[in-house]
C-alpha cells in the first residue's frame, strides 16, 4: 500500500488535495558546516564515525546532495491550532529524505530548515541556530530521560543568514541559518488524518490509516473496522504514556496543537518548550499563549484528551460508530488518574499503595506551589529523606528560590514532611533502596531553560563547547555525575523571564 503523491513537482506554495505528500528538493546552502553529531543516533542508524565525518554526509544532512535513488518529500497535514481548525499546514520547513533500515528497524530521516515546500505558507522554510540547538539538545535529552520522542542525528550551520522578527522589540535581525537532521520511526501527526476528514476525502483517509496500521501497528493485523478502533486505542494509550512522562520530568511542550501530536506518541516539534523550574501547574514557556495559558503544565493531560477527540472525529468516517471511540476517550480519563497516581508514588518512593496517597500527593502539590520550589532539585533531594530521623526540611532547602521561607510556609512544609515520614513507616524497603528507586525516576539533570540559552549565546560566538558538554551530561540524567554539579542548581535570577519562546 503506497501513499498517494501530489502530481505537481515543485516547491511552490499551494493547497495539495488527495495526496499525502509532495516531492520537493531541499534548498542548496552556501557553505554548510557541522556543529554536532549524535554518536548514539548515528550508531543506531548504522552510520560509522568515519562516515559521519565525510563531506558527503555533511552535504546530505544539509540538503546539498540528494542521496542516489531517493526522492525527498514534504507531508501534507492540517491541524487544530489553539483550539481552532487551521486548515492545511503541512511540512513547511521539514523535508523527509529517505528511510534508513538498520538492525531490523526502519527510520525516517528528515531535515528541519532545508527551505520552502508547498506547505510553507507565508514563511521561509528555514531555521535559525537558536531554535535548532534547542531541538537538537532537548530531543536527545528526552530520549535519555526515557521519554518517547523524535531523535536528532546532526546539527549544522548552513552558512546562510536568516531574517527573523525579534519577539522583544518588534525589529528584525539576521541570524545564523541551521539545519537539524532528525529521526523517527514516523513523523505522522494527528493532523495528517484530520486534513482528509476535513476535506471529506474518506478514500485517502482510509489509505493513510491502513498504511499506518500495516507499517507501524502491525500487531493489529489486516485493517478492519475493529482494527481502526484498536488503532485509536493504541494512539490514546501512547499519547497518555508520553504526557505522563512529561509530567514526571517537568517538561512543558508549549504548542500542543494537533499538528504537533505524533501518531506514535512521540514528543515532536520542539519549539517554545520549557522545563519547570519552580513547580507550577499554571506555567507555560510559550509567550504567545501567556493570556489563556492553554498549554500550561497542568493542562497537558487535558489537552492530550482534547486532541484525541479531534483524532476520533477524523477517524469516525471509517468506524461509523461513536460509542467505541467515546469509550476509549472515557477510559483515557480513568487511566490518567490511575497512571498519574502511580507516577507520583514512584517520584515519592512509595512502593506500597495506601488510600491516603492521593491526599498526600495533593497536599504536596499545594505546598510545592505555595513557595517557589525547584521541581528537579526538590524530588532529587527528597530521596535523601531518612524515615527514622527528625523532620528534615534542611534536605530540601536548596530547592527554594526564596532566601528565607515565611513561618507559615515552614509550618506547612514541616507538616507535609511529617505526613510523608509517617507514610514511609508502612514501607518495607530501606532508606537506601528507596533512594535508588527514586533516583531512577527523578532526574538530576534536565536541559534547564537558561542552560539552552547559554549554549545558544556561546554558539552564536562560534563556541560549541557547551553543546558538547550538555550533550554528554544529558546522556545520563539520572546518574550523580558530581563533575557536572554546577548544572544541578537553581535557575539564576537573570534567566527568570528572559528565556523561553524560541521559534
Ligand atoms: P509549529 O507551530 O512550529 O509546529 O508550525 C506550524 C506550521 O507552520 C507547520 O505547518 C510548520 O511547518 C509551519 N512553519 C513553522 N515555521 C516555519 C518556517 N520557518 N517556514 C515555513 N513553515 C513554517
Ligand atoms: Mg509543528
Ligand atoms: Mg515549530
Amino acid at each position: 500500500s503506497k501513499l498517494p503523491a501530489d502530481p505537481v513537482i515543485a516547491n511552490t506554495r499551494r493547497q495539495v488535495k488527495e495526496a499525502c505528500f509532495s516531492f520537493v528538493l531541499p534548498k542548496k546552502t552556501k557553505s554548510p558546516s557541522l556543529v554536532h553529531v549524535s554518536k548514539e543516533m548515528a550508531e543506531t542508524l548504522g552510520i560509522s564515525e568515519k562516515d559521519a565525518s565525510t563531506k558527503e554526509f555533511l552535504n546530505i544532512i544539509t540538503g546539498n546532495t540528494v542521496f542516489p535513488n531517493t526522492r525527498p518529500f514534504a507531508m501534507c497535514y492540517g491541524g487544530h491550532q489553539f483550539g481552532h481548525w487551521a486548515g492545511q499546514l503541512g511540512d513547511g520547513r521539514a523535508i523527509n529524505l529517505t528511510e534508513i533500515e538498520h538492525n531490523n528497524k526502519t527510520w525516517m530521516l528528515q531535515l528541519k530548515g532545508a527551505g520552502e515546500t508547498p506547505y510553507s505558507r507565508t514563511a521561509d522554510g528555514l531555521a535559525v541556530l537558536r531554535s535548532s540547538i534547542r531541538e537538537y539538545l532537548c530531543s536527545e535529552a528526552m530520549y535519555h530521560l526515557g521519554v518517547p520522542t523524535t531523535r536528532a542525528l546532526s546539527l549544522s550551520l548552513t552558512g546562510d543568514q536568516v531574517l527573523r522578527d525579534m519577539m522583544y522589540d518588534g525589529n528584525s535581525a539576521y541570524e545564523k541559518g541551521a539545519i537539524v537532521s532528525r529521526v523517527a520511526e514516523s513523523f505522522l501527526r494527528f493532523g495528517n488524518y484530520e486534513i482528509f476528514a476535513a476535506r471529506n476525502d474518506v478514500k485517502n483517509l482510509k489509505t493513510l490509516v491502513d498504511y499506518t496500521i500495516t507499517h507501524h501497528f502491525p500487531k493489529l493485523g489486516i485493517p478492519s473496522k475493529e482494527g481502526y478502533i484498536a488503532f485509536f486505542k493504541e494512539v490514546a494509550n501512547k499519547t497518555l504514556d508520553m504526557i505522563i512522562h512529561w509530567q514526571r520530568v517537568g517538561f512543558v511542550h508549549g504548542v500542543m496543537n494537533t499538528d504537533n501530536m505524533s501518531i506514535l506518541g512521540l514528543t515532536i516539534d520542539y519549539g517554545p518548550y520549557g522545563w519547570l523550574e519552580g513547580f507550577d501547574f499554571g506555567w507555560t514557556p510559550n509567550t504567545t499563549d501567556s493570556q489563556h495559558k492553554r498549554y500550561r503544565y497542568g493542562n497537558q493531560p487535558n489537552i492530550g484528551l482534547w486532541n484525541l477527540y479531534q483524532l476520533a472525529n477524523a477517524l469516525y468516517p471509517l468506524v461509523e460508530e461513536a460509542k467505541p471511540l467515546e469509550a476509549i476517550l472515557e477510559s483515557y480519563k480513568i487511566d490518567f488518574e490511575h497512571r498519574s497516581l502511580e507516577m507520583m508514588r514512584a517520584k515519592l518512593g512509595l512502593m506500597m499503595k495506601d488510600k491516603s496517597d492521593l491526599s498526600l500527593i495533593q497536599e504536596l502539590e499545594d505546598v510545592l506551589q505555595g513557595t517557589e520550589t525547584d521541581m528537579t532539585i526538590f524530588f532529587r533531594n527528597l530521596s535523601k529523606f531518612q524515615k527514622n530521623n527528625a523532620t528534615q526540611i534542611t534536605i530540601i532547602k536548596d530547592a527554594f528560590y526564596e532566601e528565607k521561607l515565611s513561618d507559615a510556609m515552614v509550618t506547612k512544609w514541616t507538616n507535609w514532611l511529617d505526613a510523608y515520614k509517617e507514610r514511609l513507616q508502612i514501607e518495607s524497603i530501606s532508606d537506601t533502596e528507596r533512594q535508588t528507586n527514586m533516583n531512577l525516576v527523578n532526574p538530576k539533570y534536565v536541559l534547564r531553560n537558561y542552560m539552552a540559552q547559554l549554549a545558544i549565546d556561546d554558539a552564536n560566538q562560534g563556541n560549541y563547547g557547551l553543546i558538547e558538554e550538555f550533550y554528554q551530561l544529558l546522556k545520563k540524567p539520572y546518574d550523580e555525575q558530581p563533575e557536572y554539579d554546577e548544572w544541578f542548581a537553581k535557575r539564576p535570577e537573570w534567566a527568570r523571564t528572559k528565556v523561553g519562546c524560541s521559534m
